[in-house]
């Protein structure tokens, strides 16, 4: 007989499960308590519970973890994990340490279907989604692997970011029992302004997301104008700029932060120039939006054919917007010696949509695209 991971449960899901059970509702509070803020995958451990409850779970049910594969610790202590998702599939989690914080990236699909530009797991393709409990396993092995490692009895990721391989709004179902364990207090009681969810703007799973668990949301923005971005985040073509702002503006009656974060990948000569800078300042204040933006420096891998900003016109274009009002931020790069930056997840992915075949021949194909629409005789300000 198969039997149920109950990873994959949120609390309301594991209540469903023990009702099933023949048990009262209020046992799951318990067993749930056991497994996320104990670590606990071994029933007969569980002594609080009725022995008769335990020995049904011991044959109807079973908390897995996802095999490790591998683990790097990077100098600056980020840790990078790659776990086994069966048939050929690996996906990675990082975690970054910071003085007041631990952060833990996750993934949520083995791959990506988006298939943006300069992301290493777009090029890679998409194999599928994961499940609930491969996302939360990601979390439950992180958290306790940690306190063990640092000696810890208290909790040690206090933040998480759905920022690993995938785009979590392509796989909602998934995402939302994931979302809910992360922010029950039951479990691990991470404050909705903790817990990050990051899309290249899939709009109608904004509004989703904003009805039923509003997080903090950050937007892959990328380009200012959609010439730029449907070139580099091909999404774009669905759900242009102006559509994916009014769905931010809309999802911020809900956030639990009055303001969307907008990161945008710094790429050498495609849309780091003043003029880029300047339409973004356009852009946001046409739509009149709370926003933030965090510039991230590009992590380079061969294949993408693109190269980092120079570190001056990152600078450069952080004043500017900061200049206009902007709140902006430049991230650090953690944890490249592991190749743990931004876009550098790759893990192992059995594409079954044959990305990188094509993207190779856009590269040739589309070669001179990328550097629309900058203006030759940029003004200069000052
Ligand atoms: N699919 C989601 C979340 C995963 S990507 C999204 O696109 O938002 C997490 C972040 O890393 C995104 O902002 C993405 O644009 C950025 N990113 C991807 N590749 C990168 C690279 N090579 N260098 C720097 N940042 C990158
Ligand atoms: Fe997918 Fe995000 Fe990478 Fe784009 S940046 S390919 S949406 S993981």
């Amino acid at each position: 007989m198969t039997t149920a991971n109950l990873l994959e449960f949120d609390l309301e899901g594991l209540a469903a499960f023990c009702e099933k059970l023949g048990e009262k509702r209020f046992r799951a509070t318990q067993l749930f308590r056991w497994i996320h803020q104990r670590g606990a995958s071994d029933f007969a451990q569980m002594t609080d519970l009725a022995k008769s409850l335990r020995e049904k779970l011991a044959t109807t049910a079973r908390v897995e973890a996802l095999p490790v594969i591998t683990q790097h610790e990077s100098k600056d202590g980020t840790i990078k994990w790659l776990f086994d998702v069966g048939d050929g599939n690996a996906v990675e989690a990082v975690f970054i340490p910071e003085d007041d914080r631990g952060t833990l990236c996750v993934s949520s699909q083995a791959g990506c279907a988006v298939g943006c530009r300069f992301c290493s797991t777009g090029h890679q393709g998409f194999s599928r989604n994961l499940s609930t409990g491969e996302i939360v396993a990601q979390l439950w092995f992180a958290e306790h692997f940690l306190r063990k490692h640092l000696k810890r009895d208290d909790r040690v990721i206090s933040n998480v970011v759905m920022m690993g391989m995938g785009e979590p709004l392509q796989n909602y179902t998934a995402l939302v029992p994931a979302l809910r364990t992360m922010l029950d207090d039951n479990a691990y009681g991470l404050s909705r302004r903790r817990v990050t969810v990051s899309t290249s703007g899939v709009v109608p799973m904004i509004d989703r997301l904003g009805a039923d668990c509003p997080v903090a949301m950050a937007v892959s923005l990328h380009a200012p104008n959609d010439a730029l971005r449907d070139d580099l985040v091909p999404l774009n073509r669905k759900y242009p700029i102006a559509e994916l702002l009014e769905a931010c503006k809309r999802y911020l009656a809900h956030a639990p932060r009055d303001f969307i974060t907008f990161e945008y990948c710094m790429l050498d000569g495609v849309n780091d120039q003043p003029e880029h800078a300047r339409q973004l300042v356009g852009l946001v204040r046409s739509h009149n939006i709370s926003c933030k933006f965090n510039l991230i420096p590009f992590n380079p891998f061969p294949a993408s054919g693109l190269l980092r900003s120079p570190q001056p016109r990152v600078l450069a274009f952080a004043r500017a917007l900061s200049e206009a009002g902007l709140v902006t931020t430049v991230r650090k790069t953690r944890g490249d010696d592991i190749d743990a930056a931004c876009g550098q997840l790759a893990g192992d992915v059995k594409d079954r949509t044959r990305a990188a075949e094509r993207m190779a021949q856009r590269r040739v194909s589309e070669r001179t695209v990328v550097l629309h629409p900058v203006r030759k005789t940029a003004p200069q300000e000052h």
